[in-house]
């Protein structure tokens, strides 16, 4: 694990690591690089910046944009797409990221464009007037190796591989390498300043949270503290926004996690809950009395309020699918257990955004069905491929033996 600086580690009772006895820091070391506003880029350093990336941490924060595995740091992308934004609710916003740090921001551009040849980088704005957005915009002329893509501030068009779709980029053209602004920002502060990524910019929002802040933590930082300093009572804490976070289960901050939501743990139970006209709270079906008051802020908490049942073919799971599924089909398939059939449906599309199990009104948790399925596809496409890896070395060996064998006569 990374350290930030030299001392004692040792595991604490309540199960987190501490680090004590913390050495004082050396003199602070002038790097003439941190203030350079252009880097030249130096010819066949390519490796050289791909191994600074790799230890000092900020190859984390790229990703393959179809996969969303880490991609391999020797490869060669057919592009990189670097977003600005990030539209999750109660997720760090990339505008806060970006406030001061242009010049850094524009600095790791320049860094990232020296592991090209000559593919693109695509700079993924939202299509607003603002200025930050014109500022951006002033900076990065000029760099014909930036390609501007605008897109609308709506969930989850901020998704790499919508955004790869959307810019035309095929998967089987080669990997396509995806970024956010703290990536970029990583890269910078890695290449030009020389230091290791310890850091993250995570969002602490929710309506659990007492205010929404932005946090600068550490990997690691216990959870625990995170919640006695900013939750108001029991929480659980999720790792991520609202539609598509999952619970943060470790003690520590998880190394990517980008912000955490605060939710109310519901343990007092309601009374026929599932029979209330929700008064308090939205439905996307406009089902609930609450389509009759104007806005107010929604109570919500982990509790399900006894709503789950079967599906009930609204499709408004299909309406609002921005990969064009039909989540209710997949579900239905899975439920049969016909997982060719989801293959064959194409689940291997669907981005995780969390929108299908958002509206659906009879709470069925699609987006994590969905999440299991592919893993379950992926690892069964994996044995036969190492089944068939097996078979052909056997063949090979029983070919090889024989023309031994033939030789020999
Ligand atoms: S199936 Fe659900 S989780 Fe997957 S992309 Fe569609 S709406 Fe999002
Ligand atoms: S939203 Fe839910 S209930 Fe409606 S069709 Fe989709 S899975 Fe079924």
């Amino acid at each position: 694990m990374l350290a930030p600086r030299g001392g004692k580690v040792s595991l604490a009772q309540d199960g987190y690591i501490t680090l004590t006895d913390i050495k004082p820091r050396e003199g602070k070391v002038h790097n003439p690089e941190r203030t350079k506003s252009h880097i030249v880029p130096k010819e066949g350093n390519g490796d050289r910046t791909r191994l600074a990336l790799l230890e000092s941490g900020a190859w984390q924060f790229f990703s393959d944009a179809y996969t969303k595995e880490l991609p391999d740091p020797k490869g060669t992308p057919q592009g990189i797409i670097v977003s600005t934004l990030s539209l999750e609710p109660f997720v760090a916003r990339g505008d806060v990221q970006l406030a001061d740090r242009l010049l850094e921001f524009t600095r790791g551009l320049e860094h990232l464009q020296t592991l090209l040849e000559y593919q693109p980088i695509y700079l993924v704005v939202p299509n607003v007037k603002s200025e930050l957005i014109r500022s951006i915009k002033e900076r990065v002329r000029g760099y014909a190796w930036i390609k501007l893509v605008a897109i609308p501030v709506q969930y989850p068009y901020d998704d790499s591989n919508l955004l790869a779709r959307h810019i035309g980029l095929k998967k089987a053209d080669g990997p396509i390498w995806s970024a956010r602004t703290e990536g970029v920002l990583a890269v910078d502060r890695a290449l030009t300043a020389g230091r290791p990524c310890l850091t993250r910019l995570i969002s602490i929002g929710g309506p659990g949270a007492k205010d929404a802040v932005h946090l600068k933590a550490i990997a690691g930082y216990p959870i625990k503290k995170i919640v006695d300093d900013y939750a108001k009572g029991d929480v659980r804490v999720i790792n991520g926004g609202i539609l598509a976070g999952a619970e943060h289960k470790s003690l520590g901050l998880e190394a990517e996690c980008r912000g955490l939501t605060l939710l109310p743990e519901q343990t007092e139970r309601e009374f026929l809950s599932f029979v209330r006209p929700g008064y308090d709270r939205k439905s996307y079906s406009a089902s609930f009395l609450s389509s009759l008051r104007g806005k107010f802020a929604e109570r919500l908490t982990t509790s399900m309020r006894g709503e789950g049942r079967p599906c009930v073919a609204c499709h408004y799971c299909a309406d609002i699918c921005p990969a064009g599924l039909s989540p209710f089909l997949l579900h239905k398939y899975l439920y049969a257990d016909m997982i060719e059939q989801v293959e064959k449906a194409r689940v291997d599309l669907c981005v995780e955004c969390g929108l299908c199990s958002y509206v659906c009104p009879s709470k069925i948790e699609l987006a994590g069905e969905f999440i299991k399925a592919k893993e379950l596809i992926e690892q069964e496409k994996e044995e036969i491929r190492i089944e068939q890896a097996r078979k052909a070395a056997l063949e090979e060996a029983q070919k090889l033996a024989k023309q031994e064998k033939e030789a020999a006569k």
